[in-house]
C-alpha cells in the first residue's frame, strides 16, 4: 500500500505539468469552440486543415472517432479508405516473424495486431520475457492509475502539490534512517564515479576524438578555420573541451560557442557541465536571452548568437574571449549572419582571436569563402545507410497520418527509437496526447511507448529527458521541433518520421507584418532529418510526401532568415554598433534592399532615427533593450507617459510567452468568469496582462493565488525573472521608473500605442476589422478578451498577427485615434 502510495506520489510529480498544460490545452480547445466564436468555426477548421497547424479544435472529435478504431491499433485511415491503406512499405518487419510477408504494406501492420497474441509470439523471446513485462505493465498501470487519479481528483490542488512536493523532501532530510543514507550516499559516490568513467568512454568514440590532435594543430596554426561534420560528431559538445584542455582559457579569456536556439545553449552547456564533472555556471556555463548562468569562473560559455552580439554591443573588441566558435553556421539565422560579417572584422585587428565556424556539411564552401579561402577542416562521419520511404499518395493531414506511422512502427519494426519532427509546441502537445490516450489502456498487448517531447519552452528539467534511453522493452519516441534537426543529437534514433514541414518566421515587406508559418522545408533540411536515423545503426526515415513532391516541389535549400525577416532589430542593432554603412556590411547574403529600406522607415517612423539616417537617443535606448523594437519603443514612450512601471510589466509578461491562463474543461466556466475579472473595463488585453501580474505580485507569488485565478505559475515566474532583468537595463538607458498608480489607464495605452501603431485596425462589420493604412481583414483572436465584447471597440492595437488562412489580432486593446498623430505623426500625417 505504501510503496503504490509512494510510486504513485513520485509519478504524479513528474505528471503535474503534463497536466497541466493538458488542462491549458483544454482550455484553448473549448475557448475555440465557444459560441462566440462559433462563426469562425469553419474557418479556423479551413486553416487548420489547410497549414495543418495544431489540430486543438478538433482533436477531440477525431479521438471519439478514433476510440472505435484504436483496439489493436487498426490504422485509422486504412479502414476509411475501404482497406486501402497502402502507405510505405515496411521492408523488414521482423525478421522471425514466420507469418509476416515482408513487403506487405500497412495492413500487415494491421493483421497481425488483430491477432494479437501470435504478434507478441513472434518476438520470439517475448515468451520468456513475459513474465517481466507483465510485471511491468501492472506496476506501471498502477502508477498510472495513482497519477490520474491524483490529477482527477485534485486539479485545483495542482499547486498545493507543488508545495507538498517540497514537504515531502524536508520530511525526508530530517528522517532517521541514517544508516541507509550513508549506506546510499556510499552508492552515490560510487555511481557518480562510474558515471564520469563511462563519460570519458564515450567521449573518446566520437568521431572527433580521433582528430582532436590534428584539429588542434590547424588551429593553432590558423587564425579562422571552418569546422565541418555530421551532427553527432562531437563539434558542440567536444570542441571547446579540447580548447580549455589545451590551455586556451589559461590566459583567463573564455571560449564563446554560440547556438541559435536556446535549447541548445542550455542543453549542450548541461551535458558539457556533466562531462567534465563540473557545476554548470561555474567553469562551464550558458548564457541566453533574460537568464545568465556563467560566473566569474566560466571558461568555457555556450550562448545564442544574440546574446554575443548584444555583448559586442558593450565590448566591440570582444576582448573577454580568446576563442569564439559559431557553432551551427548552417542555420544561417539572422544573428549568426551578422555575427559572421563582425567577427570576420574583429579577426583583423585581434591576431590573437582564435575562430571557428562551425557548420552540419552544407555549405562549408561559402563560409570558407567569405573568410578568405580559410580551410575547411572536415570530421568524417559515421552514418549508416538510411532508407527512404515515402507515401504513396500526398497526405492531407500530416498530423493523423504522423500520429498512425509511429504507432505502426511502434508495432512492426524492431526495437530502436523514433523522432518525429513536428512544427511546434502545440502540435507536439496534440500528438503526445493523442498518442497516450491510444497506447494507454492497452495493457500488454503492446510495448511501452515513452514520449519524450521537445520544444524551446519545454522547461529545463523535462528536456534532458529525450537523452534518456528508454527502460528495456520499451520504446522511445521523440516529439521535436526543427531543433532535433542538427542542433541536439539523441542518440539511439533509428526511425525518422518526417511530416516534411517547419515553422519558419516570414516577413513580408509590402504589408509589415511579420508572422510564423507551418511551411514545407527544403531537401537539404529532409536529408537531414532523415540523417538522424544513422547514427547508431542502419536507419530508416518515413516521409509523408511524395517522392514527387519532394523532387519537384522543395526548394535545394532553406532560405537564409535575413532574407526573410523584418530586418528593424537588425538594422537598429547594427546602427547601434556603429555600422551607419548599411550597404557594405561584409553579409554573407545581404538581404534585399527593399528590406532594409523598411526596416530604416519602420525605425525612422518610431523615431530611433533621425531623417538623415542616424541613431537618436530614442533608438540609442531602444537598442539596449533586448526587444522588438515595438516594444522597447513603447517602453521608451512610458517614460513620457509616467507609467513605466506598467508598461515594464506588460513587456515582461508578453515577452514570457503565450501561456498565461488555463481553462480546464470540467470548470470551463469558472476560469472563464476569472479570467474576465482580469479585464474588468474592457480596458483590454495589455491592461488585462497588468492586472494579472499586479494581482499575483500582491498575492506574495502564490502558487494558491496561480490555482484559483486559472494562471499558470511558470509563465508569471518567467515573467519576473525577466521584469527584474529589465528593470536593470531600464536604469542603464535612464528611463526614470514611474507608476501611474492604476488610475491613468489611457497613459499606458498610449505608452503601448506609441510602439505598436503600426498595428492598428478599425473595425469594419461586426466582427471584423481592417487594419490602418494596409486595410488588410484581421479578425480578434479567440483568445482575446475582446473576443468576447459586444459591441467591440472601433479602434484598436494588437500585439501581433498570428496568421493562418485568416489573421488574428492577439493581445488587443481599445485606442483612441487621436493618439496615433500624437504618437507616431510621421507615420500618420503624410497620407491620411
Ligand atoms: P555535434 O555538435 O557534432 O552535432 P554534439 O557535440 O552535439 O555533436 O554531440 C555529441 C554527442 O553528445 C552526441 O552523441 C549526443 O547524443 C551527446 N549529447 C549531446 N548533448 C547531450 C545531452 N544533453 N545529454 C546526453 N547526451 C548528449
Ligand atoms: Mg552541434
Amino acid at each position: 500500500q505504501e510503496e503504490r502510495a509512494r510510486r504513485s506520489e513520485a509519478m504524479g510529480r513528474g505528471g503535474d505539468t503534463s497536466e497541466l498544460r493538458r488542462a491549458s490545452r483544454g482550455a484553448y480547445l473549448e475557448l475555440r469552440s465557444k459560441k462566440k466564436v462559433e462563426e469562425l468555426r469553419d474557418e479556423i477548421i479551413d486553416e487548420e486543415r489547410m497549414f495543418g497547424d495544431v489540430r486543438r479544435l478538433d482533436a477531440e472529435e477525431r479521438e471519439l472517432k478514433r476510440k472505435k478504431e484504436i483496439f489493436g491499433l487498426v490504422h485509422g485511415r486504412a479502414s476509411q479508405d475501404d482497406g486501402d491503406g497502402d502507405y510505405y512499405r515496411m521492408p523488414d518487419a521482423y525478421d522471425d516473424a514466420a507469418n509476416v510477408d515482408q513487403g506487405k504494406r500497412f495492413s500487415v501492420a494491421r493483421r497481425r495486431h488483430d491477432d494479437d497474441g501470435e504478434a507478441r509470439g513472434s518476438k520470439g523471446k517475448a515468451f520468456s520475457e513475459q513474465e517481466s513485462w507483465e510485471d511491468q505493465q501492472i506496476r506501471k498501470s498502477q502508477l498510472e492509475f495513482g497519477a490520474k487519479d491524483r490529477g482527477r481528483a485534485g486539479d485545483e490542488y495542482e499547486f498545493v502539490f507543488d508545495d507538498a512536493v517540497e514537504f515531502v523532501k524536508a520530511a525526508a532530510i530530517a528522517g532517521t534512517e541514517l544508516e541507509d543514507q550513508t549506506d546510499e550516499l556510499g552508492d552515490e559516490i560510487d555511481a557518480k564515479a562510474m558515471l564520469q568513467r563511462e563519460l570519458q568512454d564515450q567521449r573518446k568514440t566520437l568521431p572527433v576524438y580521433k582528430f582532436k590532435d590534428e584539429l588542434l594543430k590547424a588551429i593553432a596554426e590558423h587564425q579562422i578555420i571552418i569546422v565541418v561534420g555530421e551532427t553527432g560528431s562531437g563539434k558542440t559538445t567536444q570542441i571547446p573541451q579540447y580548447l580549455h584542455e589545451a590551455g586556451y582559457t589559461a590566459n583567463g579569456r573564455k571560449i564563446a560557442c554560440t547556438q541559435p536556439r536556446r535549447v541548445a545553449a542550455i542543453s549542450v552547456a548541461a551535458r558539457v557541465a556533466q562531462e567534465m564533472g563540473v557545476k554548470l555556471g561555474h567553469e562551464v556555463g550558458y548564457s541566453i536571452r533574460f537568464e545568465d548562468c556563467t560566473s566569474e569562473k566560466t571558461a568555457v560559455k555556450y550562448m545564442t548568437d544574440g546574446m554575443l552580439l548584444r555583448e559586442f554591443l558593450g565590448e566591440p573588441d570582444m576582448a573577454s574571449y580568446g576563442v569564439v566558435i559559431v557553432d551551427e553556421a548552417h542555420e544561417r539565422s539572422i544573428s549568426t549572419d551578422i555575427l559572421l560579417g563582425l567577427v570576420k572584422d574583429v579577426a583583423r585587428f585581434r591576431p590573437d582571436l582564435k575562430l571557428l565556424i562551425s557548420s552540419a556539411t552544407l555549405n562549408a564552401e561559402k563560409f570558407s569563402d567569405f573568410f578568405d579561402m580559410a580551410p575547411v577542416f572536415k570530421i568524417p562521419g559515421r552514418r549508416y545507410n538510411v532508407d527512404i520511404h515515402y507515401t504513396v499518395a500526398p497526405e492531407a493531414d500530416y498530423v493523423d497520418a504522423a500520429v498512425a506511422t509511429v504507432l505502426q512502427l511502434h508495432v512492426t519494426q524492431p526495437p530502436g527509437d523514433i523522432l518525429l519532427f513536428l512544427t511546434g509546441q502545440e502540435e507536439i502537445e496534440t500528438v503526445e496526447e493523442i498518442l497516450r490516450r491510444r497506447t494507454r489502456g492497452l495493457g500488454t498487448k503492446i510495448a511501452e511507448l515513452v514520449i519524450c517531447p521537445i520544444y524551446a519552452n519545454l522547461p529545463t528539467e523535462l528536456q534532458t529527458k529525450i537523452f534518456e534511453p528508454a527502460p528495456p522493452d520499451a520504446r522511445k519516441v521523440v516529439l521535436a521541433t526543427n531543433i532535433a534537426e542538427t542542433s541536439l543529437t539523441i542518440d539511439g534514433i533509428s526511425y525518422v518520421v518526417d511530416p516534411g514541414f517547419c515553422k519558419v518566421k516570414s516577413y513580408s515587406p509590402r504589408t509589415g507584418t511579420e508572422v510564423l508559418l507551418v511551411q514545407p522545408i527544403s531537401k537539404a533540411s529532409a536529408d537531414q532529418r532523415a540523417g538522424r536515423s544513422g547514427r547508431t545503426g542502419p536507419g530508416k526515415c518515413f516521409r509523408l510526401f511524395t517522392e514527387h513532391s519532394y523532387k519537384e516541389d522543395m526548394t535545394d535549400e532553406t532560405v537564409p532568415e535575413i532574407q526573410r525577416s523584418n530586418l528593424a532589430s537588425v538594422v537598429l542593432s547594427l546602427k547601434a554598433l556603429g555600422i551607419n554603412d548599411l550597404v557594405s556590411f561584409d553579409f554573407v547574403d545581404p538581404p534585399a534592399s527593399e528590406g532594409l529600406l523598411r526596416a530604416l522607415e519602420d525605425l525612422f517612423a518610431l523615431g530611433a532615427l533621425n531623417s538623415r539616417g542616424e541613431l537618436t537617443k530614442t533608438g540609442r535606448r531602444m537598442a539596449e533593450l533586448p526587444l522588438d523594437p515595438m516594444l522597447a519603443k513603447a517602453i521608451v514612450a512610458s517614460e513620457r507617459y509616467g507609467c513605466s512601471e506598467e508598461v515594464l510589466t506588460i513587456a515582461s509578461m508578453l515577452s514570457a510567452g503565450n501561456a498565461v491562463f488555463y481553462r480546464p474543461k470540467d470548470r470551463a466556466l469558472i476560469a472563464d468568469a476569472a479570467r474576465q475579472h482580469f479585464n474588468a473595463g474592457s480596458a483590454g488585453d495589455h491592461v488585462a496582462l497588468l492586472n494579472v501580474y499586479t494581482e499575483w505580485e500582491r498575492s506574495g507569488h502564490s502558487a494558491q493565488w496561480c490555482a484559483d485565478h486559472f494562471v499558470q505559475p511558470r509563465t508569471m515566474r518567467r515573467a519576473r525573472d525577466v521584469r527584474e532583468q529589465l528593470e536593470a537595463l531600464l536604469e542603464r538607458v535612464e528611463i526614470e521608473r514611474r507608476s501611474c498608480s492604476g488610475g491613468d489607464l489611457d497613459a499606458v495605452r498610449k505608452a503601448i500605442t506609441a510602439g505598436f501603431f503600426r498595428n492598428t485596425a478599425q473595425r469594419w462589420r461586426d466582427g471584423f476589422y481592417r487594419t490602418l493604412k494596409t486595410w488588410r481583414t484581421v479578425f480578434v483572436h479567440p483568445s482575446s478578451g475582446m473576443a468576447r465584447l459586444d459591441p467591440r471597440p472601433r479602434w484598436v492595437v494588437y500585439h501581433e498577427l498570428v496568421e493562418t488562412s485568416n489573421e488574428y489580432m492577439r493581445q488587443v486593446t481599445e485606442l483612441k485615434p487621436e493618439w496615433l498623430l500624437e504618437v507616431a505623426p510621421h507615420y500618420y500625417q503624410e497620407n491620411n
